[in-house]
């Protein structure tokens, strides 16, 4: 039976903690690491009735995508919803876990899952993130240059794209002069000596760099390894927020709207769009995705389909002529993310035979639309 530990770090494997976004918080946020699981249960958000659901049917654990504990905690209190949570888990031996913004960020995650529903095709990473890589270069004898290459790629260095086992090398002259006190794999104490090296380059991503470099020491004959890490300004290829593809086939915009509000189970849209317009490029971005407005226009979408879009920001597609350059369509926040609920699901049954994994059968979202007839107003 895997233990909190287990799954948590299954998760982590899957989206990288590294990859969250600077002022997100995931993981494992209540509960004790060494307690077994045998039932977890999902949702996106961690409410009252998830938590009462979780109680009734024996569940050990609980993963959601929105982190409940986002401000640190003054007091743990059943006095407030956070704090009363928390309180509540812990008083329950009920373990709880976020995955959040790296599960956003991961290709394959939310906005790969929102864009699959919605019948998007060929997606990809919508706005690519960057700080994400590093550059390690590392000086070896000729010797046991294959060898340090080889431990570096096992440890998750040089992928690019689709592509593994990445690395750049140039030969040149490595000089040093041993001192009193060292043991030198070639050369002699007090001479400087020059060794025929190899000078291997790989991109690493920056979670990936404490793991590589001890690999890369372990399979390096020197006593002093001479290597540099520099930071690189690429944008991480598939690391980053938001999806971009196409529909298999051309769609009139209403009949787009319907689809959307079909697949998504949407009692509403809010939108801004062109009358009449086309819809085939599809940018989508699961959640609060209008940081990721100019990357949706750039990416050449007829139709960008995120949450949380403000009045003001309504008018962002607009050109000085007054047309709309694409259809910016506010799905709802729940309505674009609840698909996350499956994803997570799925993920862990397939990560762990046995472990029995259940969707909430709550629909977690506080917001409801009014759909009643009102009088005229203006
Ligand atoms: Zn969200």
């Amino acid at each position: 039976m895997p233990t909190v530990r287990d799954i948590v770090a299954a998760l982590n494997r899957w989206a990288p903690e590294a990859q969250k976004a600077d002022f997100d918080r995931v993981g494992l946020q209540v509960g004790d690491p060494e307690r077994e699981v045998s039932r977890v249960l999902v949702a996106l958000d961690l409410t009252p009735e998830v938590v009462d659901e979780a109680a009734r049917t024996g569940v050990e654990m609980i993963v959601t995508h929105h982190p409940l504990i986002f401000k640190p905690l003054a007091r743990l209190t059943p006095t407030d919803l956070v704090s009363g949570l928390a309180f509540r888990l812990a008083q329950e031996g009920i373990a709880y876990a976020a995955i959040h913004t790296n599960l956003d960020a991961l290709r394959g995650g939310v906005s790969f899952a929102l864009a699959e529903l919605l019948g998007v095709e060929n997606a990809t990473t919508l706005a690519p993130e960057r700080g994400m890589l590093k550059k390690l270069v590392v000086f070896v004898p000729q010797s046991h240059a294959e060898a340090v290459r080889q431990s570096m790629a096992e440890a998750g260095a040089g992928q690019i794209g689709d592509y593994r086992d990445c690395s750049f090398s140039g030969e040149g002259t490595g000089r040093f002069r041993a001192t009193e006190g060292t043991d030198p794999h070639v050369g002699a104490i007090g001479e400087v000596h020059a060794e025929p090296e190899v000078r291997i380059e790989v991109l690493v991503e920056s979670w990936a760099l404490g793991r590589v470099v001890r690999a890369m020491q372990a399979a390096h004959p020197y006593e002093e390894v001479a290597y540099d890490v520099y930071a690189v300004e690429n944008a991480h290829r598939t690391v980053g927020y938001g999806a971009v593809g196409s529909l298999a086939a051309p769609m009139p915009l209403d009949a787009f709207l319907a689809h959307v509000a079909r697949q998504l189970g949407a009692e509403s849209l809010r939108y801004a769009a062109e009358p009449g317009a086309t819809i085939h490029r599809v940018a989508v971005c699961g959640g609060s995705g209008m940081s990721f407005f100019g990357a949706a226009l750039a990416s050449g979408a007829d139709a960008y389909v995120t949450a949380d879009v403000t009045y003001h920001r309504f008018f962002e597609p607009m050109d000085v002529t007054g047309r709309q350059r694409l259809a910016l369509i506010d799905a709802g926040h729940y309505e674009t993310e609840w698909i996350t609920e499956q994803l997570i699901a799925d993920r862990l049954a397939g990560a762990f035979g046995g472990l029995e994994v259940a969707r909430t059968e709550h629909r977690t979202s506080p917001m409801r639309t009014w759909t009643g007839t009102a009088p005229e107003a203006r």
